[in-house]
């Protein structure tokens, strides 16, 4: 398998260039030339395997040059990690599936791909006898998850900026208590964009991410994408027997990473009904699914922070299907959006994203309320993230059919927001408690980005 990129810029490349590439140097995301078809037969012989076996038959199909023991070397080890002996579980509730994808060292779905993408780059690095440099801003999730990803791995060092005080109090010790050589925790005294303008700005200065060998671990890398596909699958093998298709997922949306792995799963011939798009408010992707009005906002802070995104990057690489492929169009959508603020589709376009996606958005008081009545009438809780997709779930997906939610995060992770919505703190699982007490390792710098780039010079020596 080879991949191109979005915009036209590259030659096709093997799949390690492609993780180590991240973004095309034209600007484009990475994407494969064609997609495996995985027929009726072949997803029958599939119903008895494990997550990992799974995995491998799935991700091998997208690979190409990885030895096959090795590929599943790196997927067993990813998910020796996961707390639950099916890594990602389903439960029914209220007359819908919770897929738990919160089993992973940080209880939240991006260990799913972040366990997976450190072993890789691990494994690519110590092949090519080099090192990487990973720097990152976060709101909570992604970070940590990064770290639990690559810490004390060869080749490997970390940088993660968090802006000081902002971040839910789980999220902060399951960074700053990672007290490997290669994790380097930064709180900026500043807000998540401050961080993230920082970041920007060194992956902006070339001699220095060249001379200091940069890379990044946001969702735009291919191989992220590729270990969420996985889940769909193991989804539908599970609620499905041989008779009943009917499959829709409901999808909490932010960087649009999750359901655009739902879209490959059913581009890969999945029978998944409705793959509905959930947002909180900031729903400038519902807004373009239900009426093609694809114009920034401003970004609003919710309870549900993970979803406080406005561009969510991974939108690119459905354009590109969109649009057929066609690079050219979509060069000249960015060109519109960087000018004018939107991109404008057609009727024939907004049928098709209509034909793909539904959409719901889901605002801050219907997601407590969600939490409370959820919990009120089945004892289930839901995290905020979680709490908007079953919320849009039950308002747009047919009742009689096989709904699936995907549940994002475990909701001690945001025990100030269940708190608010139940009136009570939320149980606290044990591998939470436990990082109370436990050495914690930041250093707390002004939003300042010579400040930065200094301290990680200092550090790498
Ligand atoms: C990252 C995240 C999301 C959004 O996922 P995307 O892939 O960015 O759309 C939703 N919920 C939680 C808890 C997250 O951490």
């Amino acid at each position: 398998m080879r991949y191109i990129s979005t915009r036209g810029g590259i030659e096709p490349i093997a799949f390690k260039d492609a993780v180590m590439m991240g973004l095309a140097p034209d600007g484009g995301l990475l994407l494969p030339q064609s997609y495996p078809h995985i027929s009726r037969e072949q997803l029958e012989a599939w119903r008895t395997l494990s997550y990992p076996e799974l995995a491998y038959q799935i991700l091998s199909r997208f690979v190409g040059d990885i030895p096959a023991a090795d590929l599943q070397g790196l997927i067993d080890r990813s998910y020796a990690t996961f707390s639950h002996p099916d890594v990602t579980p389903l439960v029914k509730q209220d007359g819908v599936y919770i897929m738990e994808l919160f089993h992973g060292v940080t209880l939240a779905f991006k260990d799913v791909a972040l366990q997976f993408l450190g072993n890789l780059f691990e494994y690519i690095l110590a092949e090519r006898n080099e090192s990487l440099n990973i720097i990152g801003a976060t709101s909570g999730d992604t970070g940590s998850a990064a770290i639990h990803g690559v810490r004390g791995k060869k080749g490997i060092t970390i940088f993660i900026l968090h802006p000081h005080g902002k971040t839910s109090a789980v999220q902060a010790l399951q960074m700053t208590t990672v007290t490997d050589a290669n994790v380097h925790n930064i709180a900026i005294r500043g807000t998540f964009d401050d961080c993230q303008d920082m970041v920007k700005a060194l992956f902006g200065d070339l001699e220095f991410k060249e001379k200091y060998s940069l890379g990044a671990v946001n969702s735009i890398n291919w191989a992220r994408v590729l270990a969420q596909v996985v889940y769909y699958f193991y989804a539908w093998l599970r609620v499905t027997d041989q008779t009943d298709d009917s499959v829709h997922f409901s999808v909490p949306t932010g960087n649009f990473g999750d359901i655009f792995a739902g879209y490959v799963a059913k581009r890969m011939g999945l029978p998944i009904g409705k793959l509905l798009l959930a947002t909180n408010e900031n729903n400038i992707l519902t807004r373009f699914v239900t009426t093609g009005d694809y114009s920034l906002g401003d970004v609003v802070q919710t309870v549900s922070p993970s979803m406080d995104i406005q561009i969510a990057s991974n939108f690119e690489r459905y354009l590109f299907h969109l649009y057929a492929e066609n690079s050219d169009k979509v060069r000249a959508a960015f060109v519109e959006m960087k000018e004018q603020g939107r991109i404008s589709f057609t009727e024939a376009e907004m049928r098709q994203v209509q034909a793909d996606l539904c959409s719901v958005s889901v605002d801050q008081s219907a997601t407590l309320e969600t939490i409370r009545s959820f919990y009120a009438e089945t004892g289930y809780l839901l995290d905020p993230h979680t709490a908007v997709g079953v919320k849009a779930a039950l308002e747009l997906l047919p009742a009689d059919s096989a709904r699936i939610c995907l549940a994002t995060a475990h909701p001690a992770k945001f025990s100030e927001t269940m708190e608010q919505a139940l009136g009570a703190p939320a149980p606290v699982p044990e591998s939470v408690q436990a990082l109370q007490g436990k050495p914690t390792r930041c250093d707390v710098l002004d939003a300042d980005l010579n400040a930065v780039r200094e301290y990680i010079i200092a550090q790498l020596g």
